[in-house]
């Protein structure tokens, strides 16, 4: 059965989203605006005046790497580039432009494991060491794929550095964010925490990002189920409360001559 967001949740989120945009909720120092501009002010060279700040759209509370206990990111990592059609090319990229100019689509994941499988798997991949754990030593990638995860209780983490293009859907990570939810939603249901959570996520991103799009993981590669149908089911009532449209329509080809090393066959 698929969880219908309820009438509370719709006016909630409404509600929130026009007052972020009347400008409402602009209490500046909070984790996640921090995160976005942190990477970017050190990337910039003192001779360059610095970007007009992100406008904060309301409060969002992001539990940071550190918090979680990230291991570093692995530029040593063996096959970053490429894993299946991963097609990441070059390997690690970190974007030096606005951001807010790069970002159009927002991927939506599950961990795949359902909360029983996840507390009886030696790796714990309902949490964000083990799902770093997966991919960095048994997919060999630079970090964890996804740049924010969800757990069951509605918690938001930090993943991979949002400066960072993802590893996460096949040939389409750039300008892509990925969020993974916790679970299997092929045989559960996300937690109403996680909706809410979701929601809260994808309309900030929407306002610190400008992106445009919120697509499903198996939109972008058929030979997935992911995230699974019970939260695949929820995506048009999200996209529509956070004002985004459905699909993978808003992607945009990287320019190739930004991989001067990496000129693929024509
Ligand atoms: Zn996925």
């Amino acid at each position: 059965m698929r969880r219908k967001l309820s009438r509370r949740d719709f006016i909630g989120l409404t509600a929130l989203a026009a007052a972020a945009g009347a400008g409402l909720c602009g209490i500046g120092g909070i984790a996640g605006i921090l995160l976005l501009r942190r990477r970017r002010l050190a990337l910039m060279p003192t001779s360059t005046p610095l970007p007009t700040p992100t406008p904060t759209p309301f409060p969002i509370t992001i539990v940071s790497r550190a918090a979680w206990g990230a291991r570093p990111v692995n530029h040593e990592a063996e096959d970053e580039k490429g894993f299946a059609t991963q097609e990441n090319l070059n390997g690690w990229y970190e974007y030096t432009v606005d951001l807010a100019t790069i970002y159009r689509t927002v991927a939506i994941h599950h961990s795949a494991f359902s909360s029983e499988e996840a507390t009886t798997t030696a790796l714990h991949y309902d949490t964000m060491i083990g799902l770093q754990t997966l991919h960095q030593d048994r997919r060999h990638w630079a970090d964890i794929g996804y740049h924010y995860g969800i757990g069951a209780d509605g918690t938001i983490y930090e993943g991979r550095d949002i400066h960072a293009r993802g590893a996460n859907v096949e040939n389409y990570n750039w300008g892509t964010v990925g969020i993974v939810l916790m679970g299997n939603f092929e045989i559960e249901a996300p937690t109403d925490a996680q909706i809410a959570s979701l929601n809260l996520l994808i309309t900030w991103l929407k306002l610190t990002l400008n992106v445009t799009h919120l697509a499903a993981h198996s939109e972008f590669n058929d030979k997935t189920q992911c995230p699974g149908s019970h939260l695949k089911g929820l995506l048009d009532q999200m996209a529509q409360i956070a004002g985004l449209a459905r699909g993978t329509g808003g992607y945009v080809r990287p320019p190739l001559s930004i991989f001067p090393t990496s000129t693929p066959s024509p």
